[in-house]
């Protein structure tokens, strides 16, 4: 909230609902959305908003004896009958200094900083407005009662706008709707009260993001939204590097195929830099170490072990972890032979390490110009990029 602004903005968060359409055992706007209340998500919105200055939440009388801790930097009041009361409650208890007011659905808590400096805006200079989306759908009327089927009218969508909130007014234009509502008009929002007060009330860019959350599908939609990343993301993606000095006498493996060559890569067992390279792609997409830790010299294990399964050991590790190889692209920097000849063969056995089709498996090979100890013929390296998936899981 701003500690010091010109313009004193109070916000009114309307929760007063006891609602338990969603079918939960707490009202809903306790229900939790990524581990959050629904209405904490709401009023920390404006209460971390720099241009609000003070937040009132009208609660059902249950919660407003005893409220939640996290409410703490706002003020409670306890809501009426419906929203226009519980809004009207609020009202009494806005500060004298309040020169806006907001009304907001505590039933959106996606509403962005800029939905909010918007609405306040176009309140300042017009004395009353409000977030809403034009609509992309074509809108029938239809008949009343028993030919409600049947479309009366086509309307034009142009001039068709959904309302959202916030909705926002000069506090002596809500005073006048409060005042319309306390004398008997029933409106489903106060931009409706303050039209019938004579206001115009003006359109501001509202988000499709800032949902209201009234169905069960709507909570689940909002969840699956907010679930961290991690969890939420459909593939992950990791990256491998390997270098070998090249010399003679030794043989050159890549991704498990001999390459006729003069000279061979120096090192461990086979020193295959394709599949160390794509080893640690595999590994480190799923977060799970690299090639060293998991298969280090000093073990017998994998003292004469051909890397190839080191690779199968990898895939193994990762699908322990819930993963599998979706696709993996690997690039071989060396001088000479030419790698065209085998290309297809390295993929297959690539392939049939990692468990996929070798349609899932890209070889490119490059020439590093005679540049370093790679294009001097010294050295072997190469790049590898695996994205692996989420293995179906029984739920
Ligand atoms: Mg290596």
């Amino acid at each position: 909230m701003a500690e010091s602004s010109s313009l004193h903005v109070t916000a009114i968060i309307a929760a007063g609902g006891t609602g338990r359409r969603l079918g939960a055992a707490v009202p809903k706007q306790l229900l939790e959305i990524g581990g959050q209340p629904i209405l904490r998500r709401s009023v920390e919105a404006f209460l971390f908003h720099p241009r609000v200055t003070e937040v009132i939440v009208a609660l059902p009388a249950s919660l407003a004896d005893a409220p939640p801790a996290w409410l703490r930097p706002a003020r409670v009041v306890s809501g009426g009958a419906t929203r226009q009361a519980s809004v009207a409650n609020a009202f009494d208890a806005v500060s004298d200094r309040c020169q806006v007011v907001l009304v907001h659905d505590a039933a959106r808590p996606f509403v962005s900083a800029g939905t909010i400096s918007r609405t306040i805006d176009a309140a300042v200079a017009h004395g009353a407005a409000i977030a809403a989306l034009p609509v992309s759908d074509t809108v029938k009327r239809v008949a009343d009662g028993d030919e409600a089927a049947v479309i009366v009218e086509t309307l034009p969508r142009e001039r068709i706008y959904l309302a959202q909130t916030p909705q926002a007014f000069r506090r002596d234009v809500l005073g006048e709707a409060v005042a319309l509502g306390r004398g008997g008009v029933e409106a489903t929002d106060e931009a409706a009260l303050a039209e019938r007060a004579g206001h115009h009330v003006h359109i501001v860019n509202g988000e499709p993001s800032n949902v209201k959350i009234t169905t069960a599908a709507d909570l689940e939609a909002a969840r699956l939204r907010s679930t961290p990343v991690e969890r939420r993301m459909a593939g992950r993606i990791g990256v491998g590097y390997d270098l070998h000095r090249l010399v003679e006498g030794r043989p050159l493996v890549l991704g498990g195929v001999r390459v006729p060559a003069d000279r061979g890569a120096h090192g461990h067992s086979d020193a295959d830099v394709v599949c160390h390279a794509v080893t640690d792609a595999v590994l480190g997409a799923a977060r799970a170490g690299d090639i060293g830790q998991h298969f280090p010299d000093s073990d017998p294990r994998w003292k004469d072990a051909s890397s190839i399964a080191l690779l199968r050991a990898a895939v193994e590790i990762v699908r322990e972890s819930g993963w599998t190889v979706e696709n993996v692209d690997v690039v071989v920097v060396l001088e000479r032979p030419k790698l065209a000849p085998f290309r297809s063969a390295i993929e297959d056995q690539v392939a049939r390490a990692l468990g996929v089709t070798s349609g899932a498996v890209s070889l490119k090979a490059k020439t590093n110009e005679g540049v370093d100890a790679v294009g001097r013929g010294e050295a072997i390296a190469a790049h590898a990029v695996a994205l692996l998936s989420r293995l179906p899981t029984a739920d």
